[in-house]
Order: C-alpha cells, then sequence, then structure tokens
C-alpha cells in the first residue's frame, strides 16, 4: 500500500463505509445475490407508525429511503414470532435492521444458545451461521431451531471435521484437544473441550500438559501460544474475514486516524494483533467501547459489527474497516420471514452426537464458571 495522500484518502473513505455501503460495493466484498423470487411488502402507513420507534433506534445506521425496504418485513416478523411462540437471535455480525429491530437476543453465538436454552419458547430462529444453530440445538434438544439460508456456512467451521480430529488424536496421543466453539457439532463431539475467543486461555491453563492442540483456527492458536508457556499446537483453519486483515492496513489505519483506538478479534493473524491496542471477542470489543467511550475507533472485525455498536454509542466515531463475512450476510429479512411463515430450516444434531459435544461445552463452562 502506497502512504501518498491520495491513497491515505482513500483508505479513508472506504474505511468510513457502513455496512450497506459495503454491501453494495463488489471492491470491499462478495455477498451472495439477493434471492430474484422476493416479493416486496408494502411499506404501509400502519406499517411505518407501528415501526417508527424502531427505525429512531438505528437512524444512525439506516437511512430514511432505505427503511421502507427494511420495515415491513420487521413488522411482520415481530408479529408472526409471538404467534409462533418463537425467539430470534442475532449474532453481531448481522446487519443492524436484524440486529437491532427483530431480535430477541443479540451478541455472540455461545452467549445467544444460552440465553435461547432458558426460555420458554418453542422454536429458535439463529440470526446466523450454521454452526451457531447447532450449537443452539445443542443446549436446547427440545426446541425447533430453524436457520433463514441452510448454505449460511463458515470457512473455520469448513476447515475440519470429525475424522480430521481422530487422525490429530493419533498425531498427538495424550495431549489435550482444545476445540474454538466455531466448529460443527461433530467436532465438538470428538473433542476434549470447547473454548471461546474470550476464554481460550483460560481453558489452555486449566489442563497440566505442557502440550495442548488448538483448533482448527490457526490465528486464535497462535495469539493465544504467545500467552502461555504451553506449547502450542495448532491447525490450519482461519476465518476468511479476519485473515485478510494485514499488518500494513493497521499502519495505514493508525497513520490516518492517529486518535483512533484500535480493536482485533483474535482470530486476526498475531502480527496483525500486536499493532493494535486491544484484542478480544466480539463482546469483549463492544463492552470496551461502552465502558470507555473512546472519542474513535476502528474495529478489526466483520463489518456490521461496527454499525451494531454504534447504535448504542452515538458519541464514538467509527471508522470501519470493512472485511464483510458472506455466509452471515445470507441471513435476510425475506428469509426470515419465510423460516417463520414455514417452519423451513430446521437444524438437527444426532443426539448422541449432541450429548458430547454438550459434554465439550460444559466442561468449557466450569473453567470459567
Ligand atoms: S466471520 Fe469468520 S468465523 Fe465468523 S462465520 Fe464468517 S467465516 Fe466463520
Amino acid at each position: 500500500m502506497s502512504d501518498s495522500p491520495t491513497a491515505l484518502q482513500k483508505i479513508k473513505e472506504r474505511a468510513m463505509l457502513t455496512t450497506k455501503d459495503a454491501l453494495k460495493n463488489k471492491d470491499n466484498c462478495t455477498i451472495p445475490a439477493k434471492a430474484e423470487t422476493e416479493t416486496a411488502l408494502a411499506y404501509t402507513e400502519e406499517v411505518a407508525r407501528e415501526t417508527e420507534a424502531l427505525y429512531e433506534r438505528v437512524a444512525k445506521v439506516i437511512t430514511r429511503a432505505e427503511w421502507p425496504s427494511f420495515a415491513p418485513y420487521i413488522y411482520e416478523i415481530n408479529k408472526l414470532k409471538k404467534e409462533k411462540n418463537a425467539v430470534i437471535l442475532a449474532h453481531n455480525y448481522m446487519t443492524p435492521e436484524i440486529f437491532h429491530c427483530i431480535s430477541d437476543f443479540a451478541g455472540d453465538s455461545l452467549q445467544l444458545a444460552q440465553q435461547a436454552a432458558k426460555t420458554d419458547a418453542q422454536v429458535i430462529i439463529q440470526a446466523g451461521v450454521h454452526f451457531m444453530a447447532e450449537t443452539s440445538k445443542i443446549l436446547s434438544p427440545e426446541k425447533t431451531v430453524l436457520i433463514p439460508d441452510m448454505e449460511a456456512g463458515c470457512s473455520l467451521a469448513a476447515s475440519i471435521t470429525a475424522a480430521d480430529v481422530e487422525l490429530l488424536r493419533e498425531k498427538y496421543p495424550g495431549v489435550p484437544i482444545v476445540t474454538y466453539v466455531n466448529t460443527s457439532a461433530e467436532v465438538k463431539a470428538a473433542s476434549d473441550i470447547c473454548c471461546t475467543s474470550s476464554n481460550a486461555l483460560a481453558v489452555v491453563e486449566s489442563f497440566d500438559s505442557d502440550e495442548i492442540l488448538m483448533i482448527p483456527d490457526q490465528y486464535l492458536a497462535r495469539n493465544i501460544a504467545k500467552q502461555t508457556k504451553k506449547k502450542i499446537h495448532t491447525y490450519a483453519g482461519s476465518c476468511e474475514v479476519h485473515e485478510r486483515f494485514t499488518p500494513d492496513s493497521i499502519r495505514q489505519f493508525r497513520k490516518a486516524w492517529p486518535d483512533a483506538v484500535i480493536l482485533a478479534h483474535p482470530e486476526c493473524p498475531p502480527e496483525v494483533v500486536e499493532l493494535c491496542d486491544f484484542a478480544g471477542s466480539t463482546k469483549a470489543m463492544s463492552d470496551y467501547v461502552t465502558d470507555k467511550q473512546p472519542s474513535r475507533v476502528v474495529m478489526i472485525t466483520e463489518c456490521s459489527m461496527s454499525d451494531n455498536v454504534a447504535v448504542n454509542n452515538p458519541g464514538v466515531e467509527f471508522v470501519r474497516p470493512c472485511n464483510m463475512c458472506p455466509h452471515m450476510k445470507r441471513i435476510t429479512l425475506p428469509k426470515i420471514l419465510d423460516c417463520l411463515k414455514n417452519m423451513s430450516g430446521e437444524v438437527t444434531v444426532d443426539p448422541a452426537v449432541a450429548a458430547r459435544a454438550k459434554l465439550s461445552v460444559e466442561r468449557m463452562l466450569a473453567v470459567t464458571a
């Protein structure tokens, strides 16, 4: 990347984009085409009146011109989910009209699954990716778990299978296997314990063993390896969103906004994380902004995160370096409405697999209790 004033200006312009801008900008991301069959619902006076308070909530990140394309779906979904005794779980990487306007619970994946398990709702709609829906099913086997798009996957979850875990167990006999929650139920079931990006270090330190195998995210594993004396064996998985950030891009952000606090997700390469001011999970980054109220912040993570945190922090200016997760962006309001109407997209987990996967999750929860 060049350091010329023009290049810096371009960096600034791109980084100030909202998620909506990024969705329209093919240079910034690859987004699945919108289903041609979607029929727009009418923006009636009743819809406008009933959704106005929700619009006020997201007015900082959604324009008046955009609202009529969202509001009818929001209105229908909020009505229907009550009739169907359903709750909607929205991950931090959902777009703001989903995250702030239709969700019952919003946050990171494990937190969402835990909250949903405590409700009386019979149906869980997972506004997130497939492994998250599986985690919800593992913690709520008696509930119906639906995902609005079955193709909403994850590069990390897709990088490893249960058979791979068994081969790794043979390669590293006796070495505990710590598995990131961004994996399939089968992989969790084949592991010794799970971890999240916020408790990974505590989970690693909970073992007596001097060696740990951390799967599948090589970058999370390398970031943890820098904080422990244990030998960490890694696996070649990665998040396609976070691995695209480079040290050079962080230096450019620092140069363009010297007053900004730069926060990174630990799925980023260690060479990126070490140039940032703070590294933490999506919840940790959100809490950092809420607690410390920096005047300007750069979040090195998925685009929608900044939009969603900005809604609750009007005094903070967000620079938006924009790496979009194409899997998360498969989830849209029309698909959520279809899913609710037709009770389609059910996610099931073999009960025996679910029981073993739940053990791995519970062992993690016991470490951090
Ligand atoms: S952001 Fe990365 S880890 Fe999260 S769903 Fe997308 S590819 Fe997977």
